[in-house]
């Protein structure tokens, strides 16, 4: 006898209608056994159920009509390659004309004076009303593709949306309803979600939009179910709660007079709940959100102090080597006063002997403080005794590299810093079980940088508005064109776009290219140009993206600004505006795609990162938007975590009553999803 489960491991190719030639499409598109395409969702549905009146017809709407031909196929050539084949249409309000191009096969069928059944576009121009290529079938036959709602598939081949209705379909029937449940009954039942047959069955071919539905409800709740309790396991191990009970720090006070600036109220807030969770004698798992230059870095300074001054190691860790340097210099600057902290820098490209001594160093405790790139999480590196752990720009880190640095002290501290603020309920399933603190509070003085949209017909009056700047004693960033997936060409666009400045006013200026494939000594040479001045227009590639703190820039200019996603351009733009002048940002946006338009409207309207990421979310979707690869986040299949929010948090819920009632899932109605579990958490990688 097959069991069901090896019924869905059944190879694609033994389904009927599999051929080798399309069996290898199926494979690119992720599709190898049956399980996978009836877990293949539709992208979007064709409403085939309602037909309407020819006269009820509105330009632009995509309709069912049920007509008559009352003409012969007529013929037009346009050009070579080009016919159009016309057909008059019926029905008993008024006529309309059927129009195919170059699909002669499609329309050979049809006799005049039997009625069918015609689905397409319909256009209306002059009072004449047209429908574009459409499909059709004969009234009076069980209807096949009429009368139904019928599913699009997202296709990335020259597979036809027909082919792949008829292998769903042939699945189908293959598997019928023997599909085994694995989702306890006791929550199904109360977050009424429909069993998995009638599920998969609805959200391919769903009678009506009400049981498509609630085919989606489970199936979204599912998904995201799945993921809450794999993150849920993901956590739980080596966590416990017990942690290391930090004594108040009396001279903090003082530490804190002696900072270059007062803190903010939002500042103090934040850091009030951080020294909160030190002394609580728990583990601190917390997320502080700040927008771009609301002043993270001098929080996670004063824990690092607490720290310290406790007797205990910490250690930081940032997305890149420029940033992490910079780190390093400021803490040398905030800690000069306290000459018995003593810091030190750990990135990819510390030389090996260097490198050997400060791993001594930190081993043997010599070294209080640490900051790195992700250096710091390789094998080889010890602590003495870490306290605490603090991750900046965290967007840029999967949940395993945090859990690994944590993993280097005995349960430490955690504090993560993000200037990529997200929905609560969002934070919940990147972040778990972080508790989360919000700088919501810029430093008094800021202007807000004031952001125009161009096209590449303003090209010169720009540079003359940089050479005005710069004349003024600014400096400027420039970010080069951005070529997806190879560094390498973005590099040579770099060098080609740097050499085209010379045919600019710009050429008196000094101007200098920074990008990723640069040698390390290279890079920190030319930064520190710009830092003192030296260099007026930096050209670089994406490395500025985070954190580079230079309050004397006060422009900056994005090139192929449409490439981007809003947050990179809001972190980008957050690069200027840091000290007193008055700021610009400049967006080159080269496309008229509606979606390009929206996001440059959006940059110009607000400076307000939370507004920003939230559309960022809705334009792009999660995917896109958190780089679900890094996260170690499995791709999402039908879910939308923006628009599926409320089934999010219903999803979350149910994860939480499950594991407070059997965490371990030995219970036997949990059985099948601990094994389901397993199985995704193995393909996840989890
Ligand atoms: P981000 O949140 O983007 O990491 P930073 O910590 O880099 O921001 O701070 C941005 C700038 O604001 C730095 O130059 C920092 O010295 C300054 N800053 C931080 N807090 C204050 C404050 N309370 N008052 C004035 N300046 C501040
Ligand atoms: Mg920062």
């Amino acid at each position: 006898m097959i069991t069901i489960s090896q019924l869905l491991r059944r190879e694609i190719q033994s389904v009927k209608g599999v051929g080798e030639k399309r069996l290898k499409q199926l494979n690119k598109m992720g599709i190898h056994v049956l399980e996978d395409m009836l877990y293949y969702f539709p992208r979007n549905y064709e409403d085939r159920t309602k037909i309407k009146k020819i006269s009820e017809c509105i330009d632009g709407e995509r309709i069912c009509v049920k007509a008559m031909p009352i003409s012969k196929v007529t013929s037009k050539r346009i050009r070579r390659g080009l016919n159009i084949y016309k057909v008059l249409l019926r029905d008993d309000t008024g006529t309309m004309t059927a129009t195919w191009f170059n699909q002669k096969y499609t329309m050979s069928g049809l006799e005049i004076g039997q009625i069918y059944i015609f689905y397409g576009k319909v256009s209306i121009k002059y009072g004449k009303i047209e429908i574009g290529n459409p499909i059709f079938e004969k009234m009076g036959k069980q209807p096949k593709y009429m009368q139904k709602i019928v599913p699009n598939y997202p296709l990335s081949s020259t597979l036809t949306q027909k082919f792949i209705q008829t292998i769903v379909k042939n699945c189908l029937d293959i598997v019928g309803d023997s599909v085994k449940e694995y989702l306890p009954s006791w929550i199904r039942k109360k977050y009424n979600l429909s069993g998995i047959n009638c599920a998969i069955r609805n959200i391919h071919f769903p009678n009506d939009f009400e049981a498509f539905q609630n085919a989606r409800k489970r199936l979204v709740f599912e998904e995201l179910f799945l993921l809450q309790m794999g993150l849920f396991k993901l956590r739980n191990e080596g966590q416990q709660l017990e942690g290391l009970k930090y004594k108040d720090v009396s001279d903090i006070e003082q530490f804190i007079i002696q900072l270059p600036f007062q803190l903010t109220k939002a500042q103090n807030k934040v850091f009030e709940e951080i020294k909160k969770d030190l002394q609580s004698g728990n583990a601190m798992h917390r997320l502080v959100q700040g927008d771009v230059g609301s002043g993270k870095t001098v929080i996670a300074v004063l824990a690092m102090y607490m720290s310290v001054k406790n007797g205990y190691q910490a250690a930081l860790m940032v997305p890149t080597e420029i940033l992490a340097k910079q780190h390093y210099k400021s803490f040398i600057e905030l800690f000069k006063n306290d000459e018995e902290i003593k810091i030190c820098l750990l990135t990819g490209s510390t030389s090996k002997k260097n490198k050997e001594i400060r791993l001594t160093d930190i081993n043997q405790g010599k070294v209080d403080i640490v900051i790195g790139t992700h250096a710091l999480i390789q094998e080889g590196i010890a602590f003495d005794n870490l306290g605490l752990v603090v991750t900046d720009e965290q967007h840029r880190f999967g949940v395993n590299q945090r859990t690994t640095l944590s993993q280097k002290g005995d349960n430490p501290h955690i504090l993560v810093m993000t200037a990529t603020p997200i929905p609560r309920t969002l934070a919940l399933i990147l972040y778990g079980d972080l508790d989360i603190s919000i700088i919501d509070e810029l430093p008094p003085g800021r202007k807000e940088v004031k952001t125009y949209s161009v096209e590449d017909d303003m090209r010169v009056r720009i540079y003359a508005f940089l050479k005005k700047q710069i004349d003024e004693g600014r400096q400027v960033y420039i970010v080069c064109p951005l070529i997806e997936e190879s560094e390498v060409l973005d590099v040579k666009s770099a060098v080609e776009f740097l050499e085209s400045l010379q045919n600019t006013v710009l050429r008196e200026c000094s101007i200098a290219l920074l990008h990723g494939k640069m040698k390390q000594t290279k890079k920190e040479e030319i930064m520190k140009q710009y830092i003192n001045g030296d260099i007026d227009v930096l050209v670089s590639t994406t490395v500025i993206e985070v954190g580079v703190n230079i309050p004397n820039a006060s422009v900056m200019v994005i090139e192929s600004a449409e490439r981007f996603g809003l947050s990179q351009l809001h972190q980008l733009r957050g690069r200027v505006g840091r000290g007193e002048y008055q700021s610009y940002c400049i967006l080159f946006n080269n496309s008229k795609s509606k979606i390009a338009i929206e996001r440059m409207k959006i940059m110009q309207q607000t400076n307000d990162g939370f507004k920003i990421s939230e559309k960022d979310l809705e334009l792009r979707g999660p995917g896109e938007f958190f780089g679900t690869r890094q996260h170690g986040i499995p791709d999402l299949k039908i879910a939308n975590l923006f628009r599926d929010m409320e089934l999010l948090k219903l999803a979350q819920q149910a994860a939480n009553e499950l594991i407070e009632q059997d965490a371990t899932l030995h219970e036997e109605e949990h059985g099948m999803l601990k094994e389901k579990l397993r199985k995704k958490m193995q393909f996840a990688n989890m």
